[in-house]
């Protein structure tokens, strides 16, 4: 049996540095103001609901600091992100 090679210090800090930002909205405590949609409209929308939620092809990478911000300044803090 092939022995599973270990990755070096630099392959796992490059892993790290890429791993993607997860956002969870929690629906039960969003207002729907729509203030993540006026700091973050390539990512948030309101849904039919009038509650907040991703957009299809939102483009979460290209937009961290922005997605930060709103986390941060969501009145109900509704916006989780993980890193
Ligand atoms: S900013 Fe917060 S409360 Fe307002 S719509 Fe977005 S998730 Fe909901």
């Amino acid at each position: 049996m092939k022995k599973k090679k270990e990755k070096s210090f630099y392959e796992k800090l490059v892993i790290s540095f890429n791993k993607k930002m997860k956002i969870k909205i929690n629906k039960d405590k969003c207002l729907g103001c729509g203030m993540c949609v006026s700091l973050a409209p390539e990512i948030f929308q309101l849904d039919e609901q009038g509650k907040s939620s991703l957009k299809a092809n939102a483009q979460i990478e290209k937009n961290r600091d922005s997605i930060k911000q709103t986390a941060e300044n969501c009145p109900a803090s509704a916006i989780e992100i993980e890193e």
